[in-house]
């Protein structure tokens, strides 16, 4: 892993500019960047992840004005969001150029956008002079790195070049917006909400698999996000069942917040307990949730249960990772 300083920025452009892959931090999640209009070192991203060619990547860019260049053109809508969140966790999904490299699109005739909001990022894109495609620094299914030790344990540090950012603020992915419909509809929920979108440009759709205007979204077919062991997610009315009923080892694992910690850890004396911080901080929340699931995975636990929270505001895209990597946890009738 490297520092972040001049001569390490420089060393990671010329791998860029030569084709290769660079991690690097952004406020959401570590990124696995490659020159984003080079179609083989594109290649390469799908390759290391083990990524499905039909999930198409997220293009990172410096500023608006590399955005324009990225384009077919730009709606004013597309401007005023720009202008509003970027640079942020908002990714917007628009009519592509034509060099766009289809490995890119995965085949599509969009492109989707995002100027990070991390220093590290955007001196590396400036540096490059290119806009960077960069997917989530994770292999395939496992759950997004926070940190940059996470991107050494999927990679190993000797076959990739790590920018080490130290922590993630935001902790999940972006949001992304697709803008190349009419009334643009939300395909995946992040950390700026609809209520603050709509905000700006009016009404905005949430997608659902039903939802008749778009095309299925590539990607949002496969499962995310996932630790080795299983996960159950405990809805409120079932902790006092779970309490009352569970018998835990020194493998069972719970992620809570710090009120249902308290509790569990008076009800329970072997398990781990990690902590999703008070449950009305949901940034907190965020910017944990990855890290433990990894923490998880690393001391090997058998199983996990998981707090649910309410589906709002951040809630929403905290729960959207949360719905696609564990079950509901429900109490056996004989033992309710
Ligand atoms: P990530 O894996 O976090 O980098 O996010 C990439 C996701 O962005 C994909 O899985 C898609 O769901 C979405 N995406 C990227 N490009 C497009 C596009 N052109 N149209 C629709 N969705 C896209
Ligand atoms: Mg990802």
């Amino acid at each position: 892993m490297h520092e972040p300083n001049e001569t390490n920025l420089a060393l990671a452009a010329n791998l860029i500019k030569k084709g290769e892959l660079v991690a690097f931090p952004t406020e959401t999640v570590y990124g696995l960047g490659a020159n984003g209009l080079d179609a083989k070192a594109c290649q390469k991203i799908y390759q290391a992840k083990g990524r499905p060619s039909d999930n198409p990547l997220i293009l990172h860019v410096a500023d608006k004005a590399m955005a324009k260049t990225l384009v077919a053109s730009l709606p004013p809508e597309a401007e005023k969001l720009m202008d509003t969140f970027w640079p942020g966790a908002l990714t917007l999904v628009l009519k592509k150029a034509d060099h766009i490299p289809l490995v890119v699109s995965a085949g599509l005739d969009t492109v989707a956008l995002r100027c990070p909001d991390n220093p590290i990022a955007l001196a590396l894109i400036q540096a490059s002079g290119v806009p960077l495609a960069a997917p989530s620094a994770n292999k395939s299914t496992r759950p997004s790195p926070t940190k940059a030790s996470h991107v050494a344990t999927d990679f190993g540090e000797d076959d990739i070049f790590i920018l080490d950012g130290g922590d993630c603020t935001i902790g999940v992915e972006s949001t992304i917006l697709d803008l190349s419909v009419n009334p643009p509809v939300i395909l995946r929920p992040g950390g700026v909400s609809k209520e603050a979108l709509e905000k700006v440009i009016g009404e905005v759709g949430i997608y659902t698999s039903k939802t008749p205007e778009v095309p299925k979204a590539p990607g949002m077919k496969y499962r995310h996000y996932a630790p080795h062991m299983p996960v159950y997610l405990v809805a409120e009315n079932q902790f006092e069942p779970l309490l009352n009923q569970l018998k835990t080892t020194e493998k069972t694992g719970f992620i809570f917040s710090e009120e249902k910690l308290a509790r569990l850890k008076i009800h329970f004396s072997k398990g781990v307990f990690l902590s999703l911080g008070q449950k009305a901080e949901l940034e907190i929340a965020t910017q944990r949730l990855y890290r433990h699931l990894r923490e998880a995975d690393s001391l090997d636990l058998e199983v996990i249960y998981l707090e649910s929270y309410p589906k709002e505001g951040l809630g929403l895209a905290l729960m959207n990772r949360i719905d696609k990597l564990s079950s509901p946890y429900i109490v056996k009738e004989e033992e309710a």
